[in-house]
């Protein structure tokens, strides 16, 4: 029998559009690639939500108003963002989570002390897993079929309209279908075409981490790409992440982020710095560091910090190199031992004393220096000194399909009429570069639920013809 929507990935965005179309009446098989212990995806490594509102809500704080969020969201991505995508993504954040609550999802407000997010995000009890795990039991409940290990490796196209996928040779027919299988970042082959060699002959791309799932392998965006299917976004951009160089391959998480940058100073491999680490606050800039140490030589920053800085970061699971002394420091971490001393004398020297207060963007500041470092300046002149060493780390890719307020996918500028698509495949509509956090999830619940409500409707349609007919 032919299901009604077919939902292609198993993560936060495809869970969403099985469960609306669910609602609305359709009969929903879901396709997962990853066995069952690995189900969902990047979202599985979520920590929260970035919501506006108007006013203190359960685990938020104060007002994050939609102007606000947007002026945010243009601020990171330079202008390279769809505004009339934007804000529906904003206003979608301020209405889900009741939704997301009938289908088991539990908030908390954000740690205190580390970054500066009570206001804005809102946090899933026991994270991103326990929120896949949710609604994979509602979606169980509510009887969408789900299937794992199932990847897709092709899909059959009628003129820009879903016919059937293909799990092997097996052929699967629904009448609409929601893509939702997440970018490309997992695929290494991928990623080193899109970054190429660069000037210094180094493919920076080998030197990357995946910080999440092995199954984003971008197989059927490639396909869609190779169909004509409009697309959106620059292949090399991507939020990428600053990460502990020790960090496996894929799936380190969130618990390898090194997010002591803004308290510190970072060096290259040549002992110098090459960015202002105090820019502005943490949760605005920490997706950019993947790609300034990308440009790196060697791909490697070395994170520097002094005893002030301790208990005002997240920890990160792996304990630093520790020193009693600045030179014993930078031996320890294999860096030039004069030049270091001389970028971290130049800074000290640089920092002009002010208000320390990193909840704020304060007024400690280099002044004479280059590159500057804007806020929370202050001099690395206290035992002991630790040094985290840095490899870039991708979360996600921006490269996808192009869509509309319909989540439908485009060809020649046409919208399709029962292929639809969420999540990371359609992120960069939105983040053609830069991120702010947690509007990743903001993109994948937003497009989920419309793409799941179009599909149920595209489906329902179709049915309802063939029945008259
Ligand atoms: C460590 C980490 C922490 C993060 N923290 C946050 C956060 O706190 N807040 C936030 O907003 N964002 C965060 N993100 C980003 C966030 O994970 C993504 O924006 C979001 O989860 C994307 O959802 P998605 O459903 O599109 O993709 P995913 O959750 O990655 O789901 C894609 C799914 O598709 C499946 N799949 C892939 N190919 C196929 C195929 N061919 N056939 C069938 N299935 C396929 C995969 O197995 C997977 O289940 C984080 C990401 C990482 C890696």
């Amino acid at each position: 029998m032919t299901v009604d929507v077919l939902v292609i990935g198993g993560g936060n965005a495809a869970l969403c559009a099985a469960l609306m179309a669910r609602e609305a009446g359709a009969s929903v098989l879901l396709l997962e690639a990853a066995p069952r212990e690995w189900r969902g995806g990047n979202s599985a490594h979520t920590r929260n939500l970035r919501c506006m509102h108007e006013a203190p809500q359960d685990v938020l704080t104060e007002a994050y108003p939609e102007e606000e969020y947007w002026q945010d969201l243009l601020k990171v991505t330079g202008g390279q963002t769809d505004e009339a995508l934007a804000r529906l993504t904003i206003r979608a954040s301020g209405n889900c989570r009741d939704w997301m609550r009938r289908h088991g999802v539990h908030f908390q407000p954000s740690l205190s002390g580390t970054l500066h997010l009570s206001r804005t995000n809102a946090f899933f009890m026991g994270g991103g897993k326990a929120l896949v795990n949710a609604y994979y039991r509602s979606a169980e409940k509510l009887g969408v079929r789900i299937r794992y290990q199932a990847p897709v490796e092709r899909l059959e196209l009628e003129q820009g309209r879903f016919v059937a996928a293909y799990v092997g040779s097996e052929r699967i027919m629904a009448k609409a279908c929601v893509l939702a299988a997440g970018g490309f970042e997992s695929n290494l082959e991928w990623l080193r075409q899109a970054w190429g060699q660069n000037e210094r002959g180094e493919w920076p791309a080998d030197n990357f981490l995946i910080r999440g799932t092995r199954f984003n392998q971008g197989v059927l965006l490639k396909q869609l790409l190779a169909a004509g299917a409009d697309t959106v976004g620059d292949p090399t951009q991507a939020h990428m992440v600053a990460i502990d160089a020790r960090a496996p391959l894929y799936d380190g998480g969130i618990c390898t982020r090194i997010d002591c940058v803004s308290l510190g100073v970072v060096l290259n491999r040549e002992g110098r710095r090459f960015y202002d680490e105090g820019e502005d606050f943490w949760p605005k800039r920490y997706a950019i560091w993947g790609r300034l140490v990308a440009q790196q030589p060697g791909q490697v920053g070395y994170s520097i910090i002094d005893a002030k800085a301790m208990g005002r970061f997240m920890p990160p699971v792996f304990p630093g190199v520790r020193a009693d002394t600045l030179p014993e420091l930078a031996q320890l971490l294999g860096l030039d031992v004069p030049t270091f001393m001389q970028t971290l004398n130049d800074y000290n020297k640089a920092c002009q004393v002010g208000t320390f207060d990193h909840t704020v963007l304060d007024n400690c500041r280099t002044e004479g220096l280059a590159p500057a470092k804007t806020h929370w300046a202050r001099p690395i002149d206290t035992a002991p000194f630790h040094g985290y060493a840095l490899k870039p780390g991708v979360t996600f890719t921006y490269l996808g399909l192009k869509t509309d307020a319909s989540s439908a996918v485009r060809f020649d500028n046409k919208p399709s009429d029962n292929l639809f698509v969420a999540g990371e495949m359609m992120a960069g509509n939105v983040l053609g570069k830069g991120y702010t956090a947690g509007v990743g999830m903001s993109i994948g619940t937003a497009f989920g639920r419309i793409a799941g409500t179009q599909a149920a409707q595209a489906a329902l349609k179709s049915g309802a013809r063939h029945a008259g007919a």
